[in-house]
């Protein structure tokens, strides 16, 4: 039985401010106060955690040791399937160059290992978004969210962020970076964790 939320404080614990203005509108009908971690001045956690629970857990259960509050996190990626999964929890480190992000050079990446494993297409993908909610009394429930698709090359369309361009969903034929944000937003991995946060907890 999944515990229902009934507090009237959530901390959301990201420094995202994009991921934040989308989680404040979608729990504004529950009438909740919702800060983030740049509000308490709180660091992020190391991710350390070789899964997206585990990820979304550390920095749920961060956020809650440091204001007493309940928290909610969230930690995502893309799966790539030839490449065992690869780059999973690691999918924002695959883009970093040192003096930045380079989300271009993690699809040349992601793609150059794809050519090198041999593997046919079509090469199947999923982004993934787990959500945590965590209570001061050390409980959280997990919702893990998913969008099946296939990996394409070449990059597709501008808009979106990170791995969108080459990212295609099954029973679509426009890339989420060809996509609006309205659409991708309907049928996205973070859409399907919401979902499951809202019917689990806030039902
Ligand atoms: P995190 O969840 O903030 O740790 O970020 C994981 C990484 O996954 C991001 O840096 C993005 O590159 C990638 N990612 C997560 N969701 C999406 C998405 O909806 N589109 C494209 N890339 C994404």
């Amino acid at each position: 039985m999944t515990r229902t939320f009934t507090g009237e404080r959530l901390v959301v614990a990201t420094h995202n401010q994009g991921k934040l203005e989308e989680i404040r509108e979608l729990l504004s009908p529950y009438g909740l106060s919702v800060t983030s971690n740049a509000d308490h001045g709180l660091p992020e956690p190391d991710e350390t955690g070789t899964t997206f629970a585990e990820n979304a857990r550390i920095k749920a259960h961060a956020a809650v040791a440091a204001t007493g509050l309940p928290a909610l996190a969230d930690d995502s990626g893309i799966e790539i399937d030839p490449l065992d999964g690869q780059p999973g929890v690691y999918t924002a480190d695959w883009a970093e160059t040192g003096s930045g992000r380079d989300f271009a050079l993690a699809m040349g990446r992601a793609h150059a290992a794809l050519i090198a494993s041999g593997a046919a297409e079509p090469w199947r993908a999923r982004f993934c978004c787990t959500l945590v909610l965590a209570w001061p009394d050390g409980h959280d429930e997990v919702f893990p969210g998913r969008v099946e698709g296939r990996f394409v090359w070449p990059m597709r369309g501008d808009q979106g962020h990170g791995y969108d361009p080459i990212f295609l969903p099954d029973g679509y034929d426009r890339t989420f970076g060809e996509m609006d944000r309205w659409a991708k937003n309907r049928i996205s991995h973070r859409a399907d964790a919401f979902a499951r946060l809202i019917a689990g907890s806030f039902a």
